[in-house]
């Protein structure tokens, strides 16, 4: 079954210092309910999956109350290494938007770029995040979405051997249930209505597409996809 998967970061205005080039995929309260419309009434809403990274503190408080009213669901990979810092996600609103309903996954502890990790720290990255999750959740964690979209054969081959049975990248375009590697496609603030009806229909441009093929082929033929 095809998947066509939708990235958020953060909704309305941030309550935190943003790093460079982060405002870029903040978005306002109208537009992202204007996506949930579209994803709602869309032909194939049963493919989409609704993802949230960054662990913003508007996960919660805007974007999970506009999920619930169109009975839509989501996944929000946190940052634990942001719990109880201003403007993000603590413990208590993950229990909240389990309550909702909503699955939690890990993003990681610092949001660093898990390609270019010494292989010590990429474990901690990894295993003490999920630890930390699993015990906030009472249950066990499954995925993980990478930071920066930034992956390669060690990162992938880790999230594996720390028990991930998913790990969500940012290359765009549908992908396919239950492969281990998923891609998605972040939603950014300059973005045209023409751009997100062609990303709510699965279109990907070509020299993108291209890429992401030879990226797979190569992910592929070592065996870590
Ligand atoms: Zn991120």
């Amino acid at each position: 079954m095809k998947r066509r998967i939708l990235t958020f970061h953060g909704i309305g205005e941030p309550e935190r210092v943003l790093d460079h080039g982060e405002a870029d995929y903040w978005i306002s309260l109208d537009r992202f309910c204007d996506i949930l419309d579209r994803v709602s009434h869309h032909v194939d809403r049963d493919k989409f999956l609704i993802t949230f990274d960054d662990g913003n503190l508007s996960d919660l408080r805007l974007a999970a109350p506009e999920l619930c009213r169109r009975d839509l669901g989501a996944e929000f990979f946190v940052l634990t290494g942001r719990f109880d810092k201003t403007g993000s996600l603590d413990r208590n609103d993950v229990r909240c938007l389990l309550k909702m309903g909503m699955r939690i996954g890990s993003h990681g502890i610092d949001h660093r770029d898990w390609s270019s990790l010494p292989d010590f720290e990429l474990t901690r990255e990894l295993g003490q995040s999920k630890r930390l999750l699993e015990e906030i959740c009472g249950h066990r964690l499954h995925s993980a979405s990478i930071p920066f979209g930034r992956y390669n054969r060690a990162t992938l081959a880790k999230l594996r051997a720390c028990g991930y049975e998913t790990a969500y990248s940012s290359d765009g375009g549908d992908t396919t249930l239950g492969r281990f590697l998923q891609a998605r496609t972040s939603i950014r603030r300059n973005m045209t209505d023409a751009m997100i009806e062609q990303i709510l229909d699965g279109y990907l441009p070509a020299g993108r597409r291209l890429r992401r093929a030879v990226r797979m082929i190569k992910m592929m033929s070592k065996g870590v996809v």
